[in-house]
């Protein structure tokens, strides 16, 4: 079994510099991003002075996730469509249409429920899931947490107001999220509806839709008429077909918590988006640091359900207490294999929680070059935008041949949540020039580690910006 350095010297509980120094003495030049084998692994553990048992234990978690699917098991599945835009643009409106277009709804008699996500099947019989959270800050913090669950996502522009701020950050959020986009072009019903105009102002944020030459499909629609629907869901499906989406049904099911909660009658609830395999009634799973065995399955019309197959989201019930949304769930063997693993990721969190050193802008840049990204991924926000776009060019001027800033969002104000979401799943530290944060973005930075730094002085921040780069890429500069 291969092993990260990295994730050795987590388990070890010592730094992961330190094992890749000992194991440079031993001959082995290695980043601590590089896997070791068993033996090399084994022998470090005790040049460590710890005992071999340690790994032992924690070597619960293997196993736990399934390796990959054989090419001939796989089988096209649903694509998972996140809806963003601006507050106001219509991104509940356009979900509640789309939700109407679900030709099994009605018949089947099911009563619409919110559990987070939700499939329609079409009249061709294709399906699409949704989910049902709209906006960018649950997107982005699902990704920091690993969980990158959308496949696709749909930009709603309202076609007269244009371009805003939190359509800027839904954009900067795909991007850097590198999940492709469809534009909806919404309100098309209104008088002052202008949808050429909203494509050519895309242009300015690198988003060319097909009418204008690019790739990105886009679509007016109008959820409130219920007009463009079919193009929307057409266009939807076309992009599925392109990304070739396909899982395993045939296997223990893995999948993520979409939300999850303690129910008054029913005890702790949670939705589960599955990933691949087939999830039942009766599996036994871990998830997150929860374990339990499925009482009932229930959908998104209220149906209690039997099993849930890959991009189907369904309300898992039988948990042994509330995971976190983003949290992965594994269907395992055994009642005491899911609790084992379960109390050992408690046991690992409450670690975290306690030994979880504050992040600067050096610890920062030195987890990017362990990496050996040559890529200097940033967030700035400014208090004017004349400020914003003398930093934007002043820190792309200082890009090298070897390494390159690479802007993933900015703008004009202090720094918030979805700042250091962004920052956080992307691991770039946060830029703000005569700005702060505020108390709820100071507090996610410091718990998910984010490096916010504070300048006043533009000469300042490229200089450190630039010495930063130039200390990442090593003493060959
Ligand atoms: P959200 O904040 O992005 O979720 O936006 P909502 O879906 O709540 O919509 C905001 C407002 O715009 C509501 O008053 C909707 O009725 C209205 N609205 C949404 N879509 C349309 C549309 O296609 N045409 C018109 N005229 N109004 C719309």
């Amino acid at each position: 079994e291969a092993i990260t350095v990295q994730e050795l010297a987590n388990r070890m509980a010592e730094r992961g510099a330190d094992l890749v120094k000992a194991l440079f003495k031993m001959g082995m030049p290695v980043t601590v991003n590089q896997t070791i084998d068993q033996d090399t692994a084994e022998l470090l553990v005790t040049e460590f002075g710890h005992n071999i048992r340690r790994i032992a234990e924690s070597d619960i978690e293997i196993g736990v996730v399934g390796d990959a699917d054989a090419e001939a098991d796989l089988q096209p599945r649903p694509p998972v469509v996140t809806i963003m835009g601006h507050v106001d643009h219509g991104k509940t409106s356009l979900l509640d249409a789309l939700r109407g277009t679900d030709v099994v709804a009605g018949e089947a008699g099911g009563i619409t429920q919110h559990i987070g996500a939700y499939q329609v099947t079409l009249k061709s019989g294709d399906k699409i899931t949704l989910l049902d959270t709209p906006g960018h800050e649950a997107f982005t913090e699902m990704r920091a947490r690993g969980a990158n669950i959308t496949d696709i996502v749909v930009l709603v522009v309202a076609a007269d107001d244009g371009l805003m701020p939190q359509t800027i950050e839904a954009i900067n959020h795909t991007k850097a999220a590198g999940v492709p986009m469809i534009v909806a072009i919404n309100k098309i019903d209104k008088p002052g509806a202008n949808p050429q105009k909203i494509r050519e102002v895309l242009l300015q944020y690198d988003v060319q839709v097909e009418q204008m030459g690019g790739d990105v499909q886009d679509v007016e629609v109008s959820a409130l008429k219920k007009l463009g629907l079919d193009d929307l869901t057409d266009k939807i499906l076309l992009q599925a077909e392109l990304l070739e989406l396909k899982a395993n049904p045939e296997r223990p099911a893995e999948g993520t918590v979409v939300e999850a909660k303690l129910d008054k009658g029913r005890g702790p609830v949670a939705t589960v988006l599955v990933g691949r395999g087939t999830l039942r009634v009766g599996d036994i799973f871990v998830v997150g640091a929860e374990s339990g065995k499925v009482r009932a399955l229930i959908d998104d019309k209220g149906r209690q359900v039997k099993e849930a197959g890959p991009s189907v989201p369904v309300e898992v019930l039988g948990l042994s207490g509330v995971p976190g949304a983003g949290d992965p769930l594994s269907v395992v063997e055994s009642e005491a294999r899911a609790r084992e693993v379960a109390a050992y990721r408690q046991s690992v969190a409450q670690r975290k929680r306690t030994t979880q050193a504050p992040a600067n802008l050096e610890t920062m840049f030195s987890a990017l070059k362990a990496n050996a990204v040559k890529e200097f991924p940033l967030v700035i926000k400014a208090d004017v935008q004349g400020s914003v776009e003398a930093i934007v060019s002043a820190v792309n001027k200082i890009s090298t041949d070897e390494i390159r800033a690479r802007v993933l969002h900015s703008g004009v104000g202090g720094i918030t949540e979805s700042d250091v979401t962004l920052a956080a799943a992307s691991k770039a530290p946060i830029i703000g020039f005569g700005v702060r944060a505020n108390a709820k973005a100071r507090e996610i930075a410091n718990r998910d580690g984010v490096a916010l730094k504070y300048y006043d002085i533009i000469y300042d921040l490229i200089d450190e910006i630039r010495a930063a780069m130039a200390g990442q890429l090593g003493p060959e500069l």
